[in-house]
Order: structure tokens, then sequence, then C-alpha cells
């Protein structure tokens, strides 16, 4: 028996199901159930009636997915797939931050801790981010943790001052514009598609700034026959699988140490030991939903 036909022999014995984000490798990809971004495999877990949810993804990810499902078994294959970003932010520094704005509201991205998510007014992702703070009625935002997506934000809100926590992913950070107009030099009728995690300079080089659902969409859409991908690097696995008759140019600096850590025996692994499992305090549950729901009442259908 080979790897694949094991893992899918462990998947009906524990009644799971694996769920892998757009930056997994390719070949993880390929053997999940549902493939997508964090909060839309979150949703996913939610709805099926598995047992067992696997999340190829990062920490944070996977904790979205506990929070959402308390009742179900979630587990991280690799323990050390860890967001740096959403290590940036912890409910330590947060809380004295609210405490000397007591008026503002807090918006935290999903790229957070389910602990930094317990002290949130809302959540947001980067696809629903603008419209969520253009929503809520406070006037001052402390945004958390991503200072990219944040200052991309308030582009549009500019009735709104928005205080931007010192955090960005070094992914999308490190996309710089010369790699961006090298790109455009090769490939000159390729659209830009960037990720509002760039810096302000790559996002003004941008055809269309969009989270990794919203290029899918734009590609299909869009009469370009020819992309520029500004994020991370497998993401043009998905692209093209989505759009095969079109033509996708990543970064290729662009690369997620940590969506890499997840392979083919780490799920194996996984799946026969059940390990390592999410755990989060009933408290921090009930604390990190609040936000989760207020924002999918105010971003739906985003
Ligand atoms: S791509 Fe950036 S935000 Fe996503 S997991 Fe990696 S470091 Fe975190």
């Amino acid at each position: 028996m080979n790897a694949a036909e094991r893992i899918q022999e462990l998947k009906a014995q524990r009644k799971a199901i694996i769920l892998a984000h757009n930056y997994q490798p390719p070949e993880v990809q390929d053997i999940a159930d549902f493939v997508g971004d964090s909060l839309g495999l979150s949703q996913k877990a939610a709805s099926t009636d598995a047992e067992v949810i696997i999340f190829c993804g990062v920490d944070f990810m996977a904790e979205s997915a506990k929070i959402l499902s308390p009742e179900k078994i979630v587990i991280l294959p690799e323990s050390d797939a860890m967001c740096p970003m959403s290590a940036m932010c912890t409910d330590l520094e947060l809380g004295p931050m609210k405490e000397r704005y007591p008026e503002a509201a807090v918006v935290a991205y999903v790229n957070t801790s389910a602990a930094v998510k317990a002290l949130a007014d809302v959540c947001c992702t980067s696809s629903n981010a603008v419209k969520v703070v253009g929503k809520i009625p406070q006037k001052l935002i402390i945004f958390v943790p991503d200072r990219n997506l944040g200052a991309y934000v308030q582009r549009f809100h500019p009735d709104k001052e928005i205080l931007l926590w010192p955090g960005y992913c070094p992914t999308h950070h490190d996309i710089s514009v010369r790699e961006i107009k090298e790109l455009q030099r090769q490939h000159p009728q390729a659209k830009v598609m960037v990720h509002p995690e760039c810096i302000p300079d790559v996002i003004d080089l941008a055809d269309n700034v969009s989270s990794t659902e919203g290029m899918i969409k734009y590609a299909r859409t869009n009469e370009a026959m020819e992309f520029i991908v500004g994020t991370e690097v497998d993401m043009t696995y998905r692209l093209s699988k989505e759009s095969p008759d079109k033509k996708f140019f990543p970064v290729p600096s662009a690369v997620c140490p940590n969506m890499k850590r997840t392979t083919i025996s780490s799920l194996v692994r996984a799946l026969e030991t059940m390990s390592p499992e999410i755990t989060l305090s009933p408290e921090i549950i009930e604390a990190a939903r609040k936000p989760l729901e207020r924002m999918m009442e105010i971003g739906h259908g985003d």
C-alpha cells in the first residue's frame, strides 16, 4: 500500500477530512478534500459531518477551525508550522494597547492566535477587511497584526483613524517593486495580481489587489491570459488548476517556509497517531468565536 492509499484508509477509519491551504505544496493540495483560504476551510470543516479535521496549514488556521468546530478533533500535522506574522501580536501586548485606547475597536485579521481574537471586537479576512472596517461604528481602530493590510484598508476609509500594529508577513513584505517590474518586463501582457499583505509600493503596481480566493475569481473572469502572482509561490498551482488555459508567473522568492512543513509523511503520521491535536480552553473558544461570528455577519458573501 502506498502513502496515498494509506491516507485514504486512515481517513475513512477516523472519519476525517483533510483541508489544505492554497499555499501548501502541490502534493498536499492534491490529496486534500478541500483547498482554499483559511476561513473558507474552517467554514467548510464546520459544515461537514467529519469528526476529525486534519488542517494542512499553520497554527492560527487550525485554531480557527477548532473555534468554529469545538466538538471536533482538529490536528495540525506539524506542530512547528507557525505563522510568524501571527506571533508578532500577542494577547499580552494587545491588552495594554486596548487599555490605552478604550474608545477604539480592535479589528483582528484572522491571521492571529485564538488568544488575540478573544480580545478583538471583530475579525476580518483579506477579502472583507475593507468592508468590515467600514461597517463598524468606531472611528478609531486598532488593527492587528498586519500593518500592510491595515494601511491598505486605510486608503478606503480616510474618515477613520487606523492604528497600525507593527506586524507583517515576511513572505509578502519582502516581495519587492524590483521583482514585480522584472516580471512585467518578461511578461508585458500579464496582469499583476497582488495580495494586500504586500507593501504599499507593490500594491501601487497592481491591476488587482485581492485575497487568494479573490485572485482565482479575477483570473477566471478577466480576459487576460497571463498573470503575475504577487503572493506565495504555490498559489500558482491552484490558479493553474482553476484556469488551466491561462499562464501564471510567481515571484520566485515568495516562499512561506511554514506552509511547506506539512508533507505526505506527516499526514500519514498525523492520521496514525491522531496528533498533534489543537486544544483551546472553553473560555478562549467562547471569546474568540464572537468576533469571528460578527465578521461573518458583516462580511456575509465575502
Ligand atoms: S504566508 Fe505569511 S501570513 Fe501566511 S502563514 Fe506564511 S508568514 Fe503567515
